[in-house]
């Protein structure tokens, strides 16, 4: 007889299913999908979120929650599977919980808001009309409060809550004692480098053929250990990594004028990639078999799109190919012109384009806003003046407009608040876990150098992929690395690869 904790798996194993198809019409869609099929696609996705959901909500799940917590079934295991077994009822027991703990009306509320205040907020960053999406965030803003009061948990503020539905067990209080020293030592460290050699830029703005440079970077990730028998690589306009385990569909993009632009992205997507196969398949369907959190599955894209592909051991390494892939275009440049294009830092406007040594400072101005616009602190009103004083007091840069400003980031509008700050644990979470590799290795810039990213990408298995969600996002930083987060190592590196361009 089939017992609580087999149903369990087993139901769960068709709400994988159904996501992970929706996935893949989703990629198709942003990849090869006919642009005449954009009604049905739409009709499909529908369906399948809402069988997804109505499998991932049905009550049955809470009956066998009951009964595997109740511990019947624990004694004849052994104290490996035991331990696996209550990780996978703890974290399935987090994720029905979430799912049922929110009213239907609401449920629908947000949805249909989200939507609107979606295309409003469109509309709105054209035009720069701050006060025409303003009631739309209100709205939202409000809903946000009403969700978090659904989902707090004792002890946690409302952004808590919210912040929990991306990165578990994360709160405010924590990433503040982070952040806060992080924000001082960059904001120094960004007036330092005015003093120092910027890179000139000519190699970023080079032009190569594109189907050379998609040679080029394909090789890359191919060297990184992506592997092709269990994934590909397409194009869209934006970005991304989905899929998992077996099937892992990664897109890139190319500019004529921008070969570092595209190594870097594909070498992004590659790192979340490489995660994904990672997961053991065999616990595929089960919490074990997924990625932790957020701000983890970002660390993975950093640490190869910055701690490998901004290095200089990296590009004395690549060097040699990039020479042969681009053609006659990469003559006359060489891999410490290309090292140092790699690194300029350029304080900015627009997050998306910022480099490695401000893109935090965008992320804390939207973790201080977004705080205080849930806490009931700051009223929507005053956002912009908020966010461009901000933005001088961080970037020292003035913002000309709202579109520029405030209005540039889609999340406040689809009701993504306390999702920003996991960009930047993605890139404390990177360094921490370099670091720790270096340490293991004996020397990850050695390895680097000679294009050797077996051993890391093993100590990345062992430490971090194979888990899956058996530990929290903390525990497995503490587990792997021997400490807790911390902003040190992502500053250290910073500070030395830069002062290292900038000849300082
Ligand atoms: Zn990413």
């Amino acid at each position: 007889m089939a017992t609580a904790y087999d149903a369990l798996v087993s139901h769960h194993r068709e709400v994988f299913l159904l996501g992970s198809t929706s996935a893949l019409l989703g990629w198709d869609q942003e990849t090869y999908m006919p642009t005449g099929a954009g009604e049905v696609r739409a009709e499909q996705l529908a369906l399948l979120a809402r069988l997804q959901h109505e499998r991932a909500t049905d009550p049955r799940i809470g009956d066998w929650l009951d009964d595997c917590e109740a511990g019947a079934e624990r004694a004849s295991h052994g104290e490996d599977d035991a331990a696996e077994r209550a990780a996978i009822v703890r974290e399935l027991r987090r994720d029905f919980d979430r799912a049922t703990k929110l009213p239907p009306a609401l449920v629908g509320e947000l949805a249909e808001v989200e939507s609107r205040a979606q295309q409003a907020w469109a509309g709105a960053r054209t035009d720069s009309d701050f006060a025409g999406f303003a009631p739309w965030l209100e709205r939202m803003v409000g809903l946000q409060q009403q969700k978090a009061d659904c989902l707090a948990e004792t002890g946690a503020s409302r952004w808590d809550a919210l912040a929990d539905c991306y990165e578990p067990g994360m709160r405010a209080a924590d990433l503040e004692r982070v952040f806060s020293p992080l924000r001082e030592r960059l904001v120094a460290l960004r007036e330092r480098l005015a003093g120092g050699r910027a890179p000139n830029h000519a190699f970023v703005r080079a032009k190569f053929p594109i189907p050379a440079q998609e040679r080029f970077v394909n090789a890359v990730v191919r060297a990184m250990g992506f592997d092709f028998e269990r994934g590909r690589i397409d194009r869209s306009t934006h970005p991304f990594c989905t899929g998992t385990g077996a099937d892992v569909r990664l897109t890139t993009r190319f500019h004529e004028d921008n070969v570092v632009d595209a190594l870097g992205s594909t070498m992004h997507e590659g790192g979340h990639g490489l995660y994904e196969q990672g997961l053991p398949v065999a616990r595929l369907g089960t919490p074990l078999g997924e990625a932790v959190s957020l701000g983890i599955h970002e660390s993975q894209s950093r640490l190869f799109e910055n701690h490998v592909g901004r290095s200089r051991a990296f590009w004395e390494w690549v060097w040699p190919q990039a020479r042969e892939q681009l053609g006659a275009g990469a003559d006359g440049f060489a891999a410490a012109q290309a090292f140092r294009d790699a690194n300029l830092v350029q304080p900015s406007l627009i997050r998306v384009e910022a480099d490695e040594a401000t893109y935090d400072l965008h992320v804390m101005v939207r973790f201080e806003i977004e705080r205080e616009l849930i806490a009931g602190d700051l009223p929507v009103a005053d956002l912009p003046a908020r966010w461009n004083g901000l933005y001088r007091d961080y970037l020292g840069v003035e913002v000309p407009d709202d579109r520029r400003g405030c209005l540039q980031d889609v999340h406040w509008s689809c009701g993504l608040f306390g999702y920003f700050p996991t960009y930047t644990l993605g890139n404390l979470y990177a360094a921490q876990f370099a670091a720790a590799a270096d340490r293991a290795l004996g020397g990850l810039d050695r390895l680097i150098g000679r294009g050797d990213f077996a051993p890391l990408v093993d100590w990345l298995r062992d430490n971090v992929h194979r888990h899956g969600r058996r530990y929290s996002p903390a525990e497995l930083c503490q587990r792997a690395t021997g400490a807790p987060l911390s902003s040190e190592p992502f500053f250290t590196y910073l500070e030395a690869k830069l002062t290292d361009a900038y000849e300082l």
